[in-house]
């Protein structure tokens, strides 16, 4: 069941915790601004686990012109 594949990114989602044996929601924490993108870690809402990070890449703001 995929029904839900396109929802927010920010929205709370669960994940498997192998220190919890089960699934439990994660928070997602900015690790780092990249230039292009956010970096982010899930952790684990009851035992505080890391349970994984993404990149999320911005799309540029503004065309690039600058290639001659
Ligand atoms: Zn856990």
């Amino acid at each position: 069941m995929n029904a839900q594949d396109s929802f927010g990114d920010l929205e709370a989602q669960s994940l498997f915790c192998p220190q919890c044996q089960k699934a439990q929601p994660v928070r997602l924490k900015l690790l780092l601004v990249l230039p292009n993108g956010e970096k982010y870690a899930y952790y684990c809402r009851v035992c505080g686990a890391e349970l994984g990070s993404k990149t999320e890449r911005n799309p540029p703001e503004s065309p690039t012109f600058g290639l001659p």
